[in-house]
């Protein structure tokens, strides 16, 4: 097969491969994705769903940036709901249940109307060296292909190999084939690579669920979604059930435990602590009586439905009879068992934070190849890797989010500087700057910066402008309007808050816990007049205002601890600097230094095991 010459390559079309793909062809490259199935583009491998607690932020400054999984997910929800709505703000995670399938194809669609985007249906079994550069990739059909960059996404398909039970053979995923010879041949030229495994629940008909015996979990009444960008909220949405497994249930599932390729060390791959399989919770939470399941559908018309929280590698049969003594499926029929898949992963701490790779250059990682698992975690490291492989064949200087900007600067700057020795996943405890990194303001904090890359286009810039305009307008309003004790002392006293003796400021008055600014405008006629809260857009802008109101003395709090620490960020360290002849660094901290090499005082204060009196030693050696 003759190929023309490309820009960048993207090997596999998952959820990291289509953002990197999408980003690197947006900004004007000539791309082109090779990936095993095209039919099977950003395939939910697992539960039906997107974002979640942390996640739906890091969805929402994928979409922020331009990129495309916001949009995709909005195009082909079935339910929404904003999670941590109790709790404040930066605890506020959108997350959808997402028809499968649509999900795939609407994703297809999207990367099709992308200018400078070519697609290949074939396996890349090999990279192409030049010294000690790539480029270029040899696939299975087409054989060499050239580029000045390529992307690896390979998931879990780099010598992927399933169990269910007893039974293990080769896959990808559930019905594809593994990947071979990147591995190999990557570990040769001097690469880590180690194993992880994952795994996902039996998938099963609804039409031999009895959901009377279920919970309910509707969605939400207000659909706000993904994109910062205008849509359309759905109209009607599909429930998610919850379940109960029994102490019955679990010594059934015990019967089988002399099976489990996890109890009989046929595993050796490490699974995600925070998302364990049921035979995991069983064992490790040995005085629970049940665990909670939640019964999610995968699409609009299809039958289909995910157990979620049953994950299994037990035996088909021994995971088929637990289902059935679970109230609600004991005629329950099922279109696949639950199984676990090891694979390879390359520690992540063999890339920069560009996420090209420290050995070669113009090769870039991005998504479970790194250690990491879930759909949002892989795209955005697929877009920041689409970016940082354009910005590096055009000589410019990485793009890099700080910790303090993005929930995607904190997911890259663990992987690189700690590493991982479990499937990463991101959560707002990994964040030490969560009321500014919220799902509401990922436009504040990211649209200009894309735009000045390049990627976001003229219409969310617009779109962000005016959002600002709007919502800084309110703020002044509230904050310079005061009113008089009868216009609102009725108002407090409906919601149980004391009556105001003078006149006093809109802003000042919004600060009580016991209100918000929804009923505020609804309860007074001189804001309601103003304000049309049943213009989508304008609430959007109102809860942006009142949160900015409420929370303004934590918000600049962790702005000013932030401003502090990202100096050290600034403060770069040599590359080629041996840290052994610094004797008065710990030896500790030698070591770690030697094996990490970070790029900046910042990095290395972040390294497990490199204390302040180490930095204090290496601020004095760069003569800071
Ligand atoms: C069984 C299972 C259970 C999971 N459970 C969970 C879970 O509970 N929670 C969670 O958050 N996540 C889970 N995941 C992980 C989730 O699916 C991934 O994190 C996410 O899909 C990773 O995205 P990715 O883009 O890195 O890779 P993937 O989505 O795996 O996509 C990789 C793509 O690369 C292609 N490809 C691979 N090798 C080659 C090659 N050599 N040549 C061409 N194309 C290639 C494949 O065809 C595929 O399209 C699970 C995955 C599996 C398989």
């Amino acid at each position: 097969m003759k190929f023309e010459k490309y820009d960048i390559i993207v090997v596999g079309a998952g959820h990291a491969g289509c953002e990197a793909a999408a980003a690197a062809a947006n900004l004007g490259n000539r791309v082109l994705l090779v990936t095993m199935d095209l039919r099977l583009m950003a395939s939910m491998s697992c539960n039906p769903a997107m974002g979640g607690i942390a996640k739906g932020q890091i969805v929402r400054e994928i979409d922020a940036m331009g990129g495309c999984s916001g949009v995709v997910s909005d195009k082909t929800m079935i339910q929404f709901r904003m999670l941590n709505r109790s709790k404040g703000p930066a605890m506020w995670s959108p997350r959808c249940q997402s028809d499968k399938m649509m999900f795939s194809a609407e994703w297809r669609s999207q990367l099709e109307r992308v200018p400078n985007l070519d697609f290949w249906q074939d396996s890349v079994d090999g990279l192409l060296f030049e010294g000690d550069k790539v480029c270029g990739v040899h696939t299975f059909m087409g054989g060499n292909v050239e580029a000045k960059a390529v992307i690896l996404t390979n998931g879990t398909f780099l010598n992927g190999l399933i169990h269910i039970g007893e039974m293990h053979f080769p896959g990808g995923r559930m019905g594809e084939t593994a990947s071979y010879g990147i591995s190999e041949q990557l570990r040769e030229h001097g690469f880590e690579v180690k194993r992880l495994k994952t795994g996902t629940p039996v998938r099963i008909d609804g039409r031999t669920i009895d959901f009377s015996k279920l919970v309910e979990q509707p969605g939400d009444d207000e659909v706000t979604g993904f994109s910062y960008l205008p849509h359309e909220p759905i109209a009607k949405q599909r429930s998610c059930y919850i379940a109960r497994t029994s102490l019955k249930v679990h010594e059934i599932l015990r019967k089988g435990f002399q099976y489990s390729p996890m109890f009989a060390g046929r595993i050796q791959g490490v699974g995600p602590r925070y998302c364990p399989s049921i035979e995991d919770k069983i064992e490790r939470f040995s005085d629970k009586d049940s665990h909670q399941l939640f019964v999610e559908p995968e699409g609009w018309t299809t039958q289909e439905y995910y157990l979620n929280g049953f994950s299994s590698s037990l035996p088909d049969y021994i995971q088929y009879e637990a289902l059935q003594a679970i109230e609600g499926f004991e005629h329950a029929k099922i279109y696949r068992p639950g199984y676990a898949i090891e694979y390879d992963y390359f520690p992540p701490v063999q890339l920069h934070h560009s996420l090209e790779t420290r050995l070669v250059h113009g090769l870039f990682f991005a998504g479970q190849i790194n250690g990491t698992t879930g759909y949002e975690e892989a795209a955005c490291q697929g877009l920041m890797a689409g970016i940082n492989a354009h910005r590096l064949i055009h000589d410019e200087e990485p793009f890099v989010l700080s910790r303090s900007e993005a929930y995607i600067g904190v997911l890259i700057d663990d992987l690189i500087t700690k590493g991982v020795d479990e499937p990463y996943r991101m959560f707002t405890s990994r964040a030490e700057y969560r009321i500014l990194l919220r799902q509401d303001n990922a436009d504040a904090r990211l649209t200009e910066k894309s735009y000045q890359l390049g990627l976001a286009k003229e219409d969310r810039l617009q779109q962000y402008l005016k959002k600002k305009q709007v919502v800084a307008e309110i703020i002044e309003f509230l904050n310079g309007t005061s009113v008089s004790p009868d216009t609102i002392n009725g108002f407090l006293e409906t919601h149980g808050t004391s009556p105001i003796a003078q006149r006093a400021k809109l802003g000042y008055i919004l600060l009580r816990p016991q209100l918000n600014l929804f009923d505020m405008i609804d309860g007074l006629e001189m804001l309601r007049e103003k304000y049309d809260l049943s213009d989508r857009f304008v609430r959007e802008c109102v809860q942006e205002a009142e949160i900015l109101i409420k929370y303004d003395g934590y918000i600049n709090k962790e702005y000013d601890l932030a401003e502090k620490l990202n100096r050290l960020d600034y403060v770069k360290l040599p590359a080629d600097f041996d840290y052994h002849t610094l004797t008065s660094l710990s030896f500790e901290a030698r070591e770690k230094l030697n094996k990490y090499k970070p790029e900046t005082l910042g990095q290395a204060s972040r390294i497990s095991g490199i204390s302040p009196a180490d930095i204090s030693v290496l601020a004095i050696f760069l003569g800071r």
